[in-house]
């Protein structure tokens, strides 16, 4: 095993980096383990075990065996173990954080702003196991009685992606657990630490053996293909990229699986003329450069009225120029690296792209020499609006800026995308505001304020953004089925 100097840190050197089977840490079937990247400077921290197909479906053998039992606890029980949960998480801010710096990249600060946003599920879902109600009424001739309930879903698979390690983990095991569902968490390759964490506390804050499994794999198809198969699996719940979100819906039709998707976004972030352009400029910042913008709600396309776009321009780019880029891990805000070698040519890509096309780089756009995946913060601007930097998800600390002319064109290019998660609107405007917002189509609207994530909130797109929704009320009963009784006289 090859250790950086930042692996011999807090949270790596306690952590059992061993295949979680039902609440019994042991290796891979094949014995096998893959390596975990710093990707600040591109050396491997630890190795993994390695899941396969027969690992999989020892994880489904315990979930199974655990269900029937897990539905029937006490959903008080449930509760507390998710409050407990939280509790540890919260007290472990610091270390939590460094895992997810080492694995993930972005800055201890980010990491622990996720480590609250990432218990908070865990805090509202506890919240709600005591609260899932059914229904009783008299049915419609008066001559009978139908009693509705809602019930755990069974055993699923949930499917997250590398760029908030912690958070889409518990935004899915939170209601899982709610509303007593054993589940198999398969986490993305770059980030398989934080989730075999999440493990370790859920343990300790007492789940039960059978009910989680946390399956790193350096090869995830046979691992979902062989759980998708067997009808033992009753939900799969899939947070990434729309293309392989597509695949794994094409997938669920053979066992006719629940579903849920989060997938993929393309952002407009729209500012009127009539908005405060300090304030926008303020929202950009945040809805372009939290999490490195390598957030599925992160603005992509930046579209400023023609009266306003000069003033935002300069702005913003004074913004973003004024960064920090390096290693998360060191004191201090900073624009970390991004997540490997692809994503940053991938983003290069699209902002040579832009250029070809005839925009302007106001900042940022060049590649740093040495170790690491850094990409500088970057505005480009004058976009024309088929640049690919405008059609595909950027992933990355880059704005791209067009100019708009009223509010029919603002729309018109506002929706001219397959994705539909997330729209930023600045105005003074109330009446606008809401001519505007009602005319997205998109399944969630930042208006005044480029931070929308919130437990409470239910997150999710329309479109090819994905199926389902994340977060408050709505976040739970992705885990329930309705069931009724139909009571005679
Ligand atoms: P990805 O789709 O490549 O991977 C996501 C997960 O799917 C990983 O765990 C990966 O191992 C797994 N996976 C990949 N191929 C698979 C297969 N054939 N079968 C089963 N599992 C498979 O996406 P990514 O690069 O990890 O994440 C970035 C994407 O996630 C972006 O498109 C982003 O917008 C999206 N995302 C969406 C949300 C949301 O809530 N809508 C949140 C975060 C990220």
């Amino acid at each position: 095993m090859t250790t950086s100097p930042a692996a011999t840190r807090g949270a790596i050197d306690h952590l059992d980096t061993r295949l979680s089977v039902g609440g019994v840490r042991r290796d891979a079937a094949t014995g096998r383990t893959f390596g975990v990247e710093n990707p600040a400077t591109g050396e491997i921290v630890c190795e993994v075990a390695d899941a396969n197909a027969a690992d999989a479906l020892d994880a489904l053998d315990a979930a199974a065996a655990a269900q029937d039992g897990w539905a029937a606890t006490a959903p008080r029980e449930r509760s507390e173990i998710l409050r407990r949960a939280h509790d540890a998480l919260v007290a472990r801010t610091d270390e939590i954080a460094e895992l997810i710096t080492l694995e993930m990249g972005k800055s201890l600060a980010e990491s622990r702003g996720e480590v609250a946003y990432g218990a908070d599920f865990l805090r509202w879902y506890a919240e709600e196991a005591v609260r899932i109600a059914g229904e009783w009424r008299v049915n419609g001739a008066g001559d009978g009685r139908i009693l509705t309930m809602r019930q755990p879903v069974g055993p699923c698979l949930l499917i997250t992606p590398w760029n908030v390690p912690l958070a889409m983990p518990t935004r899915k095991i939170g209601p899982a657990i709610a509303a007593g569902c054993a589940m198999i968490l398969k986490p993305a390759e770059q980030t398989p630490l934080t989730a075999l964490l999440v493990a370790d506390v859920l343990a300790e804050a007492g789940l039960p053996d059978g009910v989680l499994s946390v399956l790193p794999t350096s090869d995830p198809a046979p691992v979902s293909d062989v759980l998708m198969r067997d009808p033992r699996l009753r939900k799969v719940s899939f947070t990434g990229s729309t293309e392989v979100g597509r695949l794994l819906l094409e997938k669920s039709a053979g066992t006719v699986l629940r579903t849920s998707m989060e997938l993929g976004g393309n952002a407009p972030f729209v500012v009127c003329a009539d908005a405060d352009v300090d304030a926008a400029v303020a929202g950009a910042m945040i809805a372009k450069m939290r999490n490195i913008g390598e957030a599925c709600i992160a603005a992509n396309r930046f579209l400023v009225h023609a009266d306003v776009v000069e003033e935002f321009a300069t702005k913003l780019a004074a913004r973003m120029g004024s960064l920090d880029v390096g290693d998360g891990n060191a004191d201090g805000p900073r624009v970390g690296p991004l997540i490997d070698a692809a994503a940053r040519d991938k983003v290069a890509g699209l902002v040579a792209d832009a250029t070809a096309s005839g925009a302007r780089t106001l900042v940022g756009g060049t590649v740093p020499d040495g170790a690491g995946y850094f990409y500088p913060p970057t505005v480009v601007t004058d976009v024309p609006p088929s640049a690919r930097i405008n059609r595909e998800e950027i992933f990355g600390p880059v704005a791209s800026l067009s100019v708009f002319h009223d509010e029919d064109d603002a729309i018109r290019r506002a929706n001219d995308t397959p994705a539909g998660l997330i729209a930023y609107l600045f105005t003074r405007d109330v009446g606008r505001a809401v001519r505007l917002a009602e005319r997205l189509h998109t399944g969630m609207v930042g208006l005044n304020r480029g931070y929308v994530s919130d437990a409470s909130a239910p997150f999710g797109g329309v479109k090819q953004s994905g199926l389902g929704r994340e977060g408050g009320s709505a976040g739970i009963a992705e885990y329930l089925e309705t069931k009724y009784v139909a009571f005679g006289l």
